[in-house]
């Protein structure tokens, strides 16, 4: 290697993974953290949302993974890191608000238990943060998508405060709360059992518990960690 490559090398930039259940608040902290570093902030969820919206829009049933997985193959599910949040796109179109609707929440859930769908998402989810410069925030990005990731934090929360903050977001939104903290427990329990990539802490991870931290406090936190990677790489 030439001396301008191990240079550039030198300089990478991270790939960072947040995972954790719902309602942790990693949204929050891996756009923060993005925003702040300069960094794509890319949400793996959104993309196993994508192939849920296509599966109910397809009619196409949850449980066939032969099915879904060739619907993945036949999607072109793009996600754009911009500085007003997050864009996903389906075959060209903007579906950023509908994937957050129940219905494809619940869904996503299902269809994410399936290991091939999983495969292909994970392939894809390599290729957009492989470069480094990312902050990937999932269920399985420490474990699986990016095992050697640089940074790798998993964010909790006590599950009754978990649920008190996704039925407030849904209040804010105008939307009824009610049945939204037993959808969250069976989405985490599946999340936490399925055979494949369970939601499970990194050996490596540094996990944080946010349930009596403000936001600010937990970004405090996060910031820390990426300041002494920073550190020790240079
Ligand atoms: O993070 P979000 O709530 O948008 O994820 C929706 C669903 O997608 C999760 O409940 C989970 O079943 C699935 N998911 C996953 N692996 C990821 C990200 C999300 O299985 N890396």
């Amino acid at each position: 290697m030439n001396d301008s490559s191990q240079n550039h090398h030198a300089k990478r930039k991270l790939i960072i993974a947040i995972d954790g259940p719902a309602g942790a608040g990693k949204s929050t902290i891996a756009s923060r953290l993005a925003r702040k570093l300069g960094y794509a902030n890319l949400e793996s969820g959104a993309m196993y949302r994508a192939l849920a919206l296509k599966a109910i829009d397809k009619d196409a049933s949850f449980d066939d993974e032969d099915g879904l997985t060739k619907l993945a193959q036949n999607s072109r599910i793009r996600l754009e890191p911009t500085m007003g949040g997050n864009r996903t796109l389906l075959d060209g179109h903007d579906i950023s608000s509908r994937i957050r609707e129940r219905d494809v929440t619940e869904a996503a859930s299902r269809v994410s238990v399936h290991p091939r769908v999983r495969e292909w998402m994970v392939a894809r989810q390599r290729e957009m943060g492989e470069g480094g410069g990312v902050v990937m925030e999932g269920r399985d990005i420490g474990t699986k998508v990016f095992p050697d990731a640089d940074l790798k934090i998993f964010l909790d929360a006590d599950p009754v405060v978990r649920e008190q903050r996704r039925m407030e977001q849904q209040r804010v939104k105008g939307e009824v709360a009610a049945g939204l903290a037993a959808e969250l427990r069976e989405r985490d329990r599946r999340d936490r059992t399925r055979a494949v990539s369970p939601l499970v802490a990194a050996k490596d991870a540094v996990v944080i518990d946010s349930t009596q931290l403000s936001e600010d406090e937990v970004a405090a936190r996060v910031e820390e960690l990426v300041k002494k990677k920073l550190n020790q790489r240079d």
